[in-house]
């Protein structure tokens, strides 16, 4: 493996759901729903199947999905993008990271990320050569808010990207209107690239709504958004993900893309476009459903004595193991599901600064409400 990216190794997700198998836990690690997406969705990709779209779509995405995401974008937030030059559908989102950084991002220029952060992105900026600083979240109340000031500090002559992701893996955070306004001003005063990652876009709990980074004044011209239909459409199998952004950025994303994948897979274009435009109310009820299960998961592990930090949306809630008399969160992780069954991941795993995050363990509630249940019966024994 080449220097750069040999501290990525093996992902905290492929090895704590390898352990999850092997002891037979249940596996609120890696956060995959256990209930498929919707069912009309599911026969459109079963059709296009069996109507031989089988063979390379268009490099961009076929029109009808890109259609469709730009209408979405429309609709929801009054965000007009074209979907022949301003979409480009990829192989999830992490290949829309990963393009994005490939595609815009020179060797050695800086990248700032916000701690703790997705694991892709650290690597996707050691793939690109750049060199990557980090902001960390902070306590706010029950749960997490962005500090500005230490933000503002991170930019420096040669950083060229700041990476946000709200709604927010893995604390659960969504960031308030006072952080995002934080972000864009910092980022039009320094002339900053923004990639916005909002794969939990519609995941947002308690009647909030989300903003769009994109959405804010001065903001559209420098930011590349991700999505994906993994999270939203509960197909997370699917890898199909895409990027929104002003053509300049996005025909450099593509050129990226192009030699990565070429194209994302054909048959399950069309069927997120049908969803896209016809399955709102199911993404709605998957929300709600998903807010009680946040719910359900949140009061069984205060029942079991963790501190819970607060989560407005996406599938997870972090939790604090301080009051086990541990705070080494990986050493936990790697012990829970021998010892009552149930697995989760160290958010030391998404931090370049383990020692502020060790006590912190992120765990899945995206899953059926009899799982949950028996879930906290195995973590009350931790009590
Ligand atoms: N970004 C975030 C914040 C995620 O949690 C995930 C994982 N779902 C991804 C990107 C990757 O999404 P996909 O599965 O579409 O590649
Ligand atoms: N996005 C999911 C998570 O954060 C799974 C990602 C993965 O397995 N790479 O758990």
């Amino acid at each position: 493996t080449v220097a750069r990216l040999r501290p990525f190794a093996s992902t905290i997700f492929a090895e704590m759901t390898a352990l999850a198998t092997a002891t037979g836990a249940i596996n609120l690690g890696q956060g995959f729903p256990d209930t498929d997406g919707p069912r009309a969705m599911l026969d459109v990709a079963r059709a296009a199947i069996a109507d031989g779209l089988n063979q390379y779509p268009p490099g961009p995405g076929m029109p009808v999905l890109r259609e469709a995401i730009a209408a979405d974008q429309a609709a929801r937030y009054g965000i007009s993008y074209d979907p022949d030059t301003e979409v480009l559908v990829t192989v999830g989102a992490t290949e829309a990271i990963s393009a994005t950084l490939l595609g815009l991002v020179e060797p050695g220029q800086e990248v700032v990320l916000i701690e703790p952060y997705y694991d892709s992105y650290a690597a996707a900026v050691a793939l690109a050569g750049g060199v990557r600083r980090t902001v960390p979240l902070v306590p706010d109340g029950a749960g997490f808010a962005l500090d500005l000031d230490a933000l503002r500090a991170a930019v420096g002559p040669n950083t060229a990207m700041l990476v946000v992701n709200t709604p927010h893996n893995p604390t659960g955070t969504v960031l308030g209107a006072a952080d995002l306004a934080g972000i864009a001003a910092l980022a039009v005063e320094r002339d900053l690239l923004v990639l916005s990652d909002e794969v939990y876009e519609h995941l947002v709990f308690d009647g909030a709504a989300h903003t769009p980074l994109a959405s804010l004044p001065g903001m559209a011209e420098r930011t590349v958004t991700v999505s994906s239909a993994a999270k939203t459409f509960a197909v997370t199998g699917w890898k199909t993900g895409w990027v929104c952004g002003p053509a300049e950025l996005v025909d450099a994303v593509r050129t990226a893309k192009q030699f990565l994948t070429f194209v994302a897979g054909g048959p399950f274009q069309p069927a997120v476009a049908y969803a896209l435009r016809h399955e709102q109310g199911w993404v709605a009820e998957q929300r709600d459903a998903l807010q009680r299960k946040r719910d359900t998961l949140s009061d069984a592990l205060r029942t079991a004595g963790f501190g819970v930090h607060a989560s407005g949306g996406t599938y997870f809630v972090c939790a604090d193991i301080t009051p086990f008399g541990t705070t080494d969160g990986a050493a936990f992780c790697r012990a829970l599901p021998e010892r009552i069954g149930v697995a989760a991941v160290p958010v030391s795993a998404f931090a370049d600064d383990k020692a502020a995050w060790d006590h912190v363990v992120r765990f899945a509630f995206c899953k059926r409400d009899e799982v949950l249940t028996e879930a906290a019966e195995r973590l009350a024994s931790l009590a």
